[in-house]
Parts: C-alpha cells; structure tokens; sequence
C-alpha cells in the first residue's frame, strides 16, 4: 500500500490510499479519484519539494522590487539635480532662511544629519529624506 497526498484544484487536500502507484495511475485516468469535499476528479499528487523553489521565487521578486525601486530613486535624483539647488552641507542653515524669511527658492537639496532633519521637522519645515543613489549596476 502507498499512501498519497492529493490536491483537489478546489486546493483542498487530502490524503488517500494505493495498491501502488500504478493504482494511482490507472484510476487517475478513469477518473475514479473524487475529492472528498467536492467530488472533482481534477486531482493531483501533491509535490512533496516546493519549499525551495517557493523561496527562490520570492528573492527573485524582491530583486526585482529592489530594481524597480532603484531605478525610481535614480530618476528622482536626476529630477533634484535638475530642479533643486544643491547647498551641500549647508542644506539645514538652507532650509531654515527659506523657511523664515520667505525667502524665494525653486527648492534646496543637500546633506543633513538625522538630528538637523528631526530639528526641521520640529520646526515645521517640510523636509524629506530620501536614499541617495551613487551609481547603478544594470
Ligand atoms: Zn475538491
């Protein structure tokens, strides 16, 4: 006796007893193998490895998420650079004379440390942190 776990493609599984898989086979082909919650015989045995391929699928996703994602922020930064003024380090002094003496800007964009952000932040200046993209493997 062999025993199988089979899959309905209502996706419920079940478990069911064989002389051998030669059994298993003949009465596939008959379609004498009903599901025991609909009664199909769209049945299937169960692949009993797809743990890994499942896993590898999801990388592969991520990466191309991860890409996907890249690739935006690429095209953000050369948007900035286009539009925005670049005041390097001196981004935080930069963002506050806009912010207080209504100073007039097409926009700022520089470096700040976490703490100048929070401080802007605090002080209701809108500032926005984004991940700054050096260089692109394609
Ligand atoms: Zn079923």
């Amino acid at each position: 006796m062999i025993k199988y776990n089979l899959v309905c493609k209502c996706k419920k599984t079940f478990e069911s007893w064989f002389l051998n898989s030669a059994e298993y086979e003949t009465l596939k082909k008959k379609k004498l193998i009903n599901c025991i919650y609909c009664n199909s015989n769209k049945i299937e045995k169960t692949i009993m490895a797809p743990n890994l391929s499942v896993r590898s699928n999801k990388k592969s996703k991520k990466n191309k998420l991860e890409k996907n994602i890249k690739k935006q922020l690429v095209e953000f930064k050369k948007y900035i650079e286009k539009n925005y003024e670049d005041v390097g380090s001196n981004f935080a002094q930069e963002a506050r004379s806009i912010h207080y003496d209504n100073k007039n800007s097409k926009g700022i964009y520089g470096k700040a440390t976490a703490e100048e952000t929070d401080e802007l932040l605090d002080e209701g200046i809108e500032v926005t942190t984004i991940p700054w993209i050096k260089k692109v493997e394609n």
